[in-house]
């Protein structure tokens, strides 16, 4: 089980996010969380890979 990533008061260096719908993102496109894990291994194209540290807000 990993432990719950912290959410910040900052914004994520260099990421761009404008998934709204998550607990991390901040407004103007940011990501507040302290780190973030993208998947997938196997992933072909653009759409095929995610944010994994997401959570529904
Ligand atoms: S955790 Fe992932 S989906 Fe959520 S705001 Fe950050 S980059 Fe976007």
């Amino acid at each position: 089980m990993h432990e719950p990533i912290e959410k910040t008061n900052e914004h994520l260096s260099g990421v761009k996010c404008v998934v709204t719908s998550c607990y991390y993102n901040a407004q103007g496109n940011y990501c507040s969380a302290e780190e973030i894990e993208i998947q997938h291994p196997d992933a072909r194209e653009t759409q095929e890979t995610d944010c994994a540290t997401f959570i529904k807000s």
